[in-house]
């Protein structure tokens, strides 16, 4: 009688709502404890589960994606599909990294938890479940870094987590999502483009990178000192890449000595280049030196240039690859 392939996925946990115990806010669960609630894992998957982290997300640093970006190759290179286990609040911001930073071996999916384990319809064992379906189906290794989550398949550079406390708070806004885990397999209707950047870049490098979100009646005070505290700066600006009339000498000035790119703080849909044409608007800033984030929203903009700084990239290099991600 033929034997079964196994397929082996590595569980890593950063904590998160998702291994809360009882009513306390702070991840307790091990690894192992939640994935005993998300049941029989399928047929054919053995699952090696690693506690590497108990924070809830907001505390991840830049330190513990390398770290966690490090054993993520290393269990793809031994042929494993990966899942991570993590708070809801950065998971984005964790799949888009693991996206710039890891090797395509095989698949990665990052997920979470809306709801705390001992709440009615809790909604972890459920996703974790779903995310290792995706992790051991070799047909999902050319997506790129997924976010799992209420069966939903999203690529890392769109999704977002887009409502507090909805269990279908994740969506992918300019793109819709590549596809479903239906009767407990993944079902892909759609692949993403080639990936934003030249990669893998190496996140351990040091780089500090601002990101400043424009407001009515701004002034600029927040541009003042950023040339001094950080390498690279992101404007999160109006509409499809408008600043007021004011700010425009302040960013071309700091265009001129660091990086800085020009996003949209809608949260959805491209920046664009040559719509609007007077002073302040996309056109103008981008002639004036600012780099177009395109399609990326300003906080997947912020890691894509933080990644690339930490990779040593020079201005050249910075601004081919976000002209690039224009596609
Ligand atoms: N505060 C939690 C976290 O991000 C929220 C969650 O897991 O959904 O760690």
């Amino acid at each position: 009688m033929a034997t079964m392939a196994t397929t082996t996925v590595s569980v890593f946990t950063l904590g998160g709502t998702i291994s809360a115990r009882g009513g306390g806010s702070s991840p307790r669960l091990t690894g192992a404890e939640v994935l005993a609630a998300a049941g029989a894992v399928p047929p054919g998957v053995e699952v090696e589960v690693h506690d590497v982290r108990r924070l809830p997300s907001s505390s991840l640093t830049f330190e513990d994606v390398a770290d966690l970006a490090g054993r993520v190759d290393a269990a793809t290179a031994e042929g494993h599909g990966v899942v991570v286990v993590q708070g809801t609040d950065t998971l984005e911001e964790t799949a888009f990294l693991l996206d710039l930073a890891c090797a395509r071996r095989a698949p990665v999916v990052v997920t979470g938890a809306m709801r705390r384990p001992d709440l009615p319809g809790a909604d972890g064992p459920a996703n974790l479940a779903a995310a290792v379906a995706v992790a051991a189906d070799p047909g999902c290794a050319d997506l790129g870094v997924v976010a799992v989550l209420a069966d939903e398949i999203h690529a890392a550079r769109h999704v977002r987590k887009a409502h507090t406390t909805s269990v279908a708070a994740f969506a992918s806004p300019g793109a819709g999502p590549l596809g479903r885990v239906v009767e407990g397999r993944p079902r892909i209707l759609l692949r993403p483009a080639g990936p934003p950047a030249d990669r893998p870049l190496n996140l351990r490098g040091a780089a500090r990178v601002a990101l400043v979100t424009l407001t009515l009646g701004d002034r600029g005070e927040l541009l003042e000192g950023v040339e001094e505290r950080f390498d690279g700066l992101v404007v999160a600006a109006f509409g499809a890449g408008h600043v007021p009339t004011w700010l425009v000498d302040p960013l071309a000035a700091l265009a001129a000595r660091m990086p800085v790119v020009l996003a949209s703080r809608t949260g959805a849909g491209p920046l664009l280049s040559e719509t609007y044409r007077g002073p302040g608007s996309e056109h103008d800033m981008l002639g004036r030196g600012l780099l177009p984030a395109g399609p990326l929203d300003a906080p997947k903009a912020r890691l894509l240039l933080h990644a690339l700084l930490a990779d040593g990239a020079d201005h050249a290099r910075v601004a081919d690859a976000f002209r690039a991600s224009n596609g």
